[in-house]
């Protein structure tokens, strides 16, 4: 699926504790080896323990709109054809603590809601610096779910 925001508008920047995140095409997140703590976004320190070794743990992806709001003034030029817009903030149904910011790319701004259900799909684009492949995870709302 391609981008929903514009091809020119700013990449996350890629390192250790993001790449597999952002490149993976699966919703790898950061478990802390000490307590298990699950974290988003990634850290160079556990927040309940102080731990800094870390391991992965995947979502299943699916997840609910805990809020959201509609951008209609764009905040940058490039975004002037993008406008509106809504960007969600999903609760995953099995790290329910962990809550993930993103598009819902299947509704209308005006479709999107608090309890909206939501699965995770990404969106392929190329660093045009490095020519690195991201995934970028975005949302579709699962069709027929209360
Ligand atoms: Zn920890």
């Amino acid at each position: 699926m391609p981008r929903s925001l514009p091809e020119d508008w700013i990449l996350p920047a890629l390192d250790d504790r993001t790449r597999p995140f952002f490149t993976s095409g699966r919703l790898l997140l950061q478990a802390c080896r000490s307590c298990g703590a699950v974290q988003h976004p990634p850290e160079d320190v556990c927040r309940r323990c102080q731990a800094m070794e870390f391991e992965t743990r995947e979502s299943a992806g699916l997840g609910t709109v805990y809020s959201f709001t509609v951008i209609h003034h764009p905040v940058h030029p490039i975004l002037e054809k993008a406008v509106p817009y809504a960007v969600a903030l999903v609760q995953l149904d099995d790290f329910p603590h962990v809550r993930l910011v993103g598009n819902v790319l299947n509704v209308t701004p005006r479709e999107v809601r608090i309890g909206l259900r939501v699965k995770a799909n990404w969106q392929a684009t190329r660093d045009p610096a490095t020519g690195e492949e991201l995934l970028l995870p975005q949302w579709l709302a699962v069709k027929g779910a209360a």
